[in-house]
């Protein structure tokens, strides 16, 4: 077999090999955006909620402002009930009394119906934030799992890339882009065995000459059917 095939095989293993690589490192790639993904989610859920509880503390503390308010000016208008002199105005700073305690009673009313948003609102993110420490811990250790995995396949990739410069740089030009060519065209068999006048790419008959010169041809000959470069295997 002339040498350019046995560098040629040689370099098609390897990219195979390569490819197979390639594959479980965008795998892992997948996974770890899954995995982030599925933190992110439950980490927005969570932050919508401190927002939300933010929101309704901030009313809350509005309205109490309002019922503080109130309840001074309903003080202030039975303090003066003593010192009023008229039937008119006793009348009258009754009806203050009475409005600012109507007040009171709306706003005490609003007061609790935030109360009662602001548990339900706090009981969900405490479900949420155990829900994020349980799920950012089972992520932790599968990540530590896949950094692991992908600084292995990483490490491979890196010393197929070095075996596939040592190969390719004794190839001529030409003949590389050729391999180069067909490996992506005919998905990853660029080299194939000839064997009882057949390609064993194609399966299609070769004309008798050409199987005849892969015998005693230095050059790489290639099959007039699909193009993949031929080689011999000894006979047994
Ligand atoms: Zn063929």
């Amino acid at each position: 077999m002339p040498e350019q095939l046995q560098v040629l095989k040689a370099l098609q293993a390897l990219d195979r090999e390569r490819r197979e690589l390639l594959l479980q490192r965008q795998q892992l790639d997948e996974e770890q955006g899954r995995l982030q993904g599925d933190v992110d989610r439950v980490q927005a859920m969570v932050d919508s909620l401190a927002t939300a509880i933010e929101a309704c503390q901030e009313v809350r503390r509005e309205l109490l402002g309002k019922l503080e308010h109130e309840r001074g000016l309903a003080a202030r208008a039975e303090g003066r009930l003593p010192q009023i002199k008229t039937q008119r105005e006793y009348l009258a700073v009754l009806k203050e009394v009475d409005a600012a305690k109507k007040q009171i009673k709306e706003l005490g009313d609003l007061v609790a119906a935030k109360d009662r948003e602001l548990e339900g609102l706090t009981a969900d993110k405490s479900e949420k934030d155990a829900e994020l420490a349980t799920l950012s811990e089972q992520t932790l250790t599968r990540r530590d799992e896949l950094a692991a995995t992908a600084a292995g396949l990483d490490a491979g990739l890196a010393d197929h890339g070095r075996q596939r410069t040592d190969l390719t740089e004794r190839l001529p030009a030409a003949l590389r882009k050729r391999y180069d060519m067909l490996l992506e065209r005919r998905n990853g068999l660029a080299v194939v065995e000839a064997r009882d006048g057949a390609c064993l790419g194609c399966h299609m008959h070769l004309p008798p000459q050409l199987f005849n010169r892969l015998y005693v041809a230095k050059e790489v000959q290639s099959c007039p059917h699909c193009s993949r470069l031929l080689y011999l295997e000894p006979q047994a």
